[in-house]
């Protein structure tokens, strides 16, 4: 028997764009004034009158305002993108549960996946960061982060380091594991939180197991309700839209579709591959 707790809103909050900033290739982030009480990790519907309404993290929460960072990956982003001051947008939300926040953190993010732990990043004290992309032009926040401290990795070396974020994080691990401290050792990482391409976060799951860290995931799926009712964000038993979008690790590991299977559109489950194919839909 299917129980859930339903916290939609019934109306969307329209509101005008009161910024737009480009940041990386195909990626702009919005602003909007609104003053609700959202926890790093949660996410809105975000609505476009006319076109659709997609699942976005808070990518900034200051002032009043929210901002939300897309990346152009289809029809909805290639919408959002578009976006310009003045515009409106509406917001069902925020839905999910939330990031813990915990001390000697480190945050490893993959691509426009930052947005969903930026605000977590603004939350935490000095976290290690891992960040990686592509390329130097898919990294978002560089001026935003440039006081934090951040390891970026690119695939073909553009910016920081050549290689995967993955690499930068087991030795980051290693070398917190080894130092010569006992238990109570300020700099020993404690809690790994991270998003972006699920391949990237089953590595990284799969590397604080190895390592004994707790881990924190924020898993993306398509998602049409946001509340539990479409089904098209299910992962095994779970929905990620309300038993999500965070997850312990360890809670990951009994689910067998984390890192192999998601549902498409349609509902029908898909390897991993077939879900990020282009033509997939
Ligand atoms: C909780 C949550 C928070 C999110 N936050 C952000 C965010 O801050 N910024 C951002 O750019 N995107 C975010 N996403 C993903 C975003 O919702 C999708 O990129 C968007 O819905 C794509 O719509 P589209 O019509 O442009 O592309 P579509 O035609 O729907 O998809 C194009 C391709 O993108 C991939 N894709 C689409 N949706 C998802 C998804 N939900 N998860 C993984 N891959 C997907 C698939 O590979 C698909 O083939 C989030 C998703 C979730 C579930």
């Amino acid at each position: 028997m299917l129980s859930l707790e339903l916290n939609k809103t019934e109306m969307p909050k329209v509101l005008p764009i009161v910024g737009a900033v480009r940041e990386g290739k195909g990626q702009k982030t919005v602003f909007v004034k609104c003053n609700d009480d959202v926890k790093p990790g949660q996410f809105y519907m975000v609505w476009i009158p006319g076109i659709d309404a997609k699942p976005f993290a808070v990518s900034y929460k200051s002032k009043g305002e929210l901002g939300f960072t897309s990346q152009i990956v289809g029809p909805f982003t290639a919408e959002f993108d578009r976006l310009e001051k003045g515009d409106k947008v509406g917001l069902f939300g925020p839905y999910g549960n939330s990031f813990t926040l915990k001390e000697n953190a480190c945050v490893v993010a993959g691509g426009v996946g930052m947005s969903s732990v930026s605000t977590l990043i603004d939350f935490l004290k000095n976290p290690e960061i891992i960040y990686g992309a592509r390329s130097k032009e898919h990294l978002i926040y560089t001026k935003r982060f440039k006081n934090k401290r951040i390891t970026y990795c690119t695939d073909d070396g553009s910016f920081g380091r050549k290689g995967f974020t993955t690499e930068a994080l087991e030795e980051a691990l290693k070398n917190s594991n080894n130092k010569k401290s006992s238990k109570k050792d300020k700099n020993k990482i404690k809690i790994v939180y991270t998003c972006g391409p699920e391949v990237m976060m089953k590595k990284v799951a799969e590397i604080c197991e190895k390592y004994k860290v707790g881990c924190e995931v924020s898993m993306e799926r398509h998602m049409s309700c946001g509340f539990g009712i479409c089904g098209k964000c299910a992962l095994n038993g779970k929905f990620v839209c309300v038993d999500g979008p965070v997850f312990n690790a360890k809670e990951l590991k009994k689910l067998s579709d984390f890192g192999k299977e998601a549902r498409l559109k349609s509902c029908r489950k898909v390897p991993l591959s077939e879900y990020h194919a282009p033509k997939a839909h």
